[in-house]
């Protein structure tokens, strides 16, 4: 058995029979990252050293008895989580070499429960995208077809596993960038309940939808990714205080009478025809399999992406305004003045991605204009939250695709931005509200390029995504398949 290939549960269940050991499955890992590596280009940083040491305090903790579900898994980490003494750039030439002090809360969690940190996964710079290509790194290639892109912003993350170079990995998702990139690598995405994980720690892009989130190989990975990284922080303010369920319960309970809604706005013009088959399909499963199915409307998601990019930039104009060039991370050498010394920095160390949102934003605050743009953006998103709030008193879930069509090649639409950002139209709407949703395999394109069914449900249910995405998996048959890449 290739250890490597195996996911948290099974190589878990392996750990405890004593039948191999961290150190063993951390230099699979690594031995399959030489091999493939090359070709996908996932990581921006390796953390080899480091992730031996962890592997053999890990096996000796388990052998005193004391090894839980992550004890001894090899992880990857998007590069948007800081990490004490391992280099942290959020995909950003300005962070290139940023050394962080401290570990962000998730990693201290992930660590505290033993786990291995294989290294940082490549992301959008600042996580600004929805194809990995504004990566200052590189773009990494999606396993099932190198031309195409892996998604963004988290594309290094969903790579990695599709990739077998990590046994599980944690995104973020600001407004798709767990889900998307799920979809398109068919591995599996959950962004929580803002609220749900602690941000600190988080390189902020937009502070009012930003949260992280598991990625993983299959479902039952992802409740036991969940139940690590959940949790009431006080260092962050919008952690909220509310007790975590025992995640893993929802995989067994079916969806017998739960209700499904079918919104009908995601069903629209645009939507590639191979990805709504293989999502009606998904839901004549759940149908069969006893859940209620029935229509309903989320009336405002149309205007979801404008009102995302209004609000998203407008954050991030004010979030990015700490990289000056004097405290940490890239600095122009040759200033005349401290103007001068931001100026240059900025301008040198940014991609044109992200200054374009810099401007966007800042536009948009600006006084004379902040009515117009800003505020009403926000009233646009009161009523998406409303349109959910209504929706939720009909039925338990809403089953949707993830991405309007399966994943474009590399190159194809990185010079237009407006159509990079309707893209977006089918996952931001979950941001804005602020709701858990999830991406699950479900099935693939002619081309053989996977494609993702979203699920979303109300603040903190996550368990009843976990209950849907258990039954599609288990009924499809389409979750853990994989490329074959060498
Ligand atoms: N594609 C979106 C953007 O560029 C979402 C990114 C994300 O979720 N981080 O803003």
């Amino acid at each position: 058995m290739d250890l490597h290939t195996l996911t948290i549960h099974q190589l878990h269940e392996r750990l405890d029979r004593g039948e191999v050991t961290s150190v063993e499955a951390t230099e699979a890992v690594f031995g399959r990252i030489d091999q493939v590596e090359g070709k996908v280009g996932a990581y921006i940083t390796l953390n080899r050293t480091e992730a031996m040491v962890q592997a053999e305090a890990a096996d000796q903790r388990r052998a005193a008895g004391d090894g839980g579900a992550l004890c001894g898994i090899p992880l990857g980490l998007k590069d948007i989580v800081c990490t004490k003494g391992l280099k942290t750039t959020c995909g950003s030439k300005i962070l290139e070499s940023f050394v962080p002090p401290y570990d962000a809360t998730v990693v201290k969690k992930l660590k505290d429960a033993g786990a291995v940190i294989i290294g940082k996964l490549s992301m959008d710079e600042f996580a600004m995208g929805s194809s990995n290509e504004t990566c200052a790194f590189g773009t990494p290639k999606n396993p099932w077809d190198l031309a195409h892109i892996c998604g963004g912003s988290s594309g290094g993350s969903a790579a990695a596993l599709a990739a077998d170079e990590c046994i599980a990995a944690i995104g973020s998702d600001t407004g798709g960038s767990i889900r998307q990139p799920a979809s398109h690598c068919g591995v599996v995405g959950m962004k929580p309940t803002y609220g749900r994980v602690s941000r600190y720690g988080l390189l902020a892009y937009a502070s009012s939808l930003d949260q992280l989130g598991p990625m993983t190989k299959d479902v039952r990975d992802c409740t036991l990714m969940l139940q690590t990284m959940s949790g009431y922080d006080p260092r962050d303010s919008t952690s909220v205080n509310c007790p975590v369920p025992d995640y893993s319960a929802a995989l067994t309970q079916g969806v017998k009478g739960l209700k499904v809604g079918v919104p009908k706005e995601y069903f629209g013009e645009g939507l590639d025809s191979e990805v709504e088959q293989a999502v009606r399909s998904g839901i004549r499963l759940l149908e069969e399999a006893g859940a209620e199915i029935c229509q309903v409307s989320l009336p405002h998601t149309d205007y979801g992406v404008a009102a995302y990019y209004i609000i998203a930039p407008a954050e991030a104009s004010s979030n990015l305004a700490r990289y000056d060039g004097v405290r940490f991370g890239y600095r122009h050498q040759e200033a005349e003045s401290l103007l001068d010394l931001y100026c240059k920095s900025r301008s040198g160390g940014f991609g044109s991605e992200v200054k374009r949102r810099i401007m966007i934003g800042t536009y948009a605050l600006s006084s004379g204009y902040y009515d117009a743009y800003y505020k009403k953006a926000l009233q646009v998103r009161t009523l998406i939250v409303q349109d959910f709030l209504e929706a939720f008193k009909q039925c338990d879930v809403l089953v949707s695709p993830v991405s309007p069509f399966p994943a474009w090649r590399i190159g194809e639409k990185i010079d237009d931005p407006l159509s990079m950002y309707l893209s977006d139209v089918l996952t931001i709407p979950s941001n804005l509200a602020g709701v858990p949703c999830m991406s699950v395999p479900c099935g693939f394109s002619g081309a053989g390029l996977p494609i993702g069914l979203q699920i979303q449900a109300a603040h903190f249910a996550e368990e009843k995504i976990l209950q849907v995405a258990a039954v599609l998996e288990n009924e499809l048959g389409v979750v853990g398949k994989k490329p074959s890449l060498v």
